[in-house]
């Protein structure tokens, strides 16, 4: 396993003149296994696809251990990928589909590669199959083959291009914990791109958000998860998507009153946070912003509290969503046992530390 550097890397594609991906640069370190995420066309599979080596940057450097392999040809990296099609051979049996990239790649005797490729399909439980070609094969099985076949390679570097979005969401929980697991045991250094940002979170030791070619922000999940550095990272994280609220903040020294921009309600922060937080912020408009899980419903006409008119509510099992009407809509994640009708009077609040105040023009998080 080895090291990843990436640094100041760029891909400009002449067609349509599109900068794929600008100025990114990361570090992954050995046995690190990092999610890429972002929505279509924000350069996910490019970034891949250069690490790969089947995509020449534009500008910028790809390390891989001390090796500077930038220039260097795709079959000459050390380098294993997963795809979202499984690319596998139809004429092949899964054996000799494991086996290929083994006898392309290294000068193993006959024995030894057979001996890899045994070891690697019942590490992903497909050994009855390694006489089946691929058209005889569920799609999860296919998928484990085309694990099966990055494995028995050992490379340096795993890259997964949304291997799992071909699946049905069941096969695709297993499959997830599968590739867990096999991180675990082998401890390898992978980049995994996805569009889930479910995925992205549960399955990265750290998550990395892209947006227009541009990296927004990288960090261990519940880090981005709790201090997004803007209001697109803020809103592309969690689910349901944050609250996103326009206010009118009124600045008069250790005092910060918000009040919605559509009027409706107002909130206090108390002094004592305000003096703790070493941002002054000017008495402007800005885009508050509050996570469902963070809105709570209390006593009707509590202290502090917002009173809202409830205008849907979602059951999704587990949990119920209320869309709460304050002339701006805020939603709250509440128990399912919580049994409330649209038309509903109730009141609600939030704890001041949760919330995010983003400056309305930049979107940055200043607050
Ligand atoms: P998706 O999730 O939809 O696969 P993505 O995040 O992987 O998207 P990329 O496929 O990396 O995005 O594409 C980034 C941008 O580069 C897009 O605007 C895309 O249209 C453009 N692009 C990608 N490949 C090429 C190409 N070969 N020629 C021209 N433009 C391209």
């Amino acid at each position: 396993m080895a090291r990843v550097s990436v640094n100041s890397l760029r891909k400009e594609f002449d067609t349509g003149n599109v900068v794929a991906v600008d100025d990114l640069s990361l570090e992954i370190e050995d046995g690190e296994f990092v999610t890429v995420v972002g929505p279509s066309g924000c350069g996910k599979t490019t970034t891949l696809r250069m690490l790969a080596g089947l995509e020449r940057p534009t500008a910028g450097t790809i390390k891989i251990g001390d090796e500077n392999v930038t220039d260097v040809h795709a079959k000459n990296r050390d380098v294993a990928m997963v795809f979202q099609n499984y690319a596998l051979y139809p004429h092949k049996t899964v054996f000799e589909n494991m086996e290929f990239g083994l006898r392309m790649s290294t000068d193993l005797n006959e024995t030894e590669r057979e001996r890899r490729v045994v070891e690697s399909a019942e590490m992903m439980d497909i050994e009855d199959l390694l006489e089946d070609k691929p058209d005889e094969l569920s799609g999860g099985q296919k998928q484990r083959v085309a694990l099966g076949r990055a494995i028995v390679r050992e490379p340096d570097l795993f890259l997964f291009d949304e291997p799992l979005s071909n699946l049905d969401a069941k096969l695709r929980t297993s499959m997830r914990a599968e590739i867990q697991r096999l991180q675990n045991e082998l401890e390898i250094t992978a980049v995994y791109v996805t569009h889930d940002q479910h995925e992205a979170m549960t399955m990265g030791d750290r998550i990395v958000i892209l947006d227009g070619g541009e990296l927004q922000q990288q960090g261990r999940p519940t880090e981005v998860y709790e201090n997004p550095v803007n209001e697109f990272v803020a809103g592309f994280i969690g689910s349901p998507s944050m609250n996103f609220v326009d206010v009118d903040v009124e600045s008069t020294g250790s005092r910060l009153r918000l009040t919605g921009a559509n009027g409706g309600f107002s909130f206090d922060l108390s002094p004592a946070y305000v003096n703790n937080s070493e941002v002054a912020l000017d008495s402007s408009r800005y885009t508050l912003g509050i996570r469902p899980e963070n809105v709570t419903l209390v006593d009707p006409g509590a202290a502090d509290s917002i009173t809202a008119t409830i205008d849907v509510v979602e059951p999704v099992g587990s949990d119920n969503f209320l869309h709460l009407d304050v002339n701006s809509e805020f939603i709250a994640r509440v128990d399912s046992d919580v049994y409330l009708e649209p038309g509903d009077r109730v009141s609600f609040t939030f704890d001041e530390s949760n919330i995010h105040l983003f400056d309305h023009e930049t979107g940055h998080n200043v607050f």
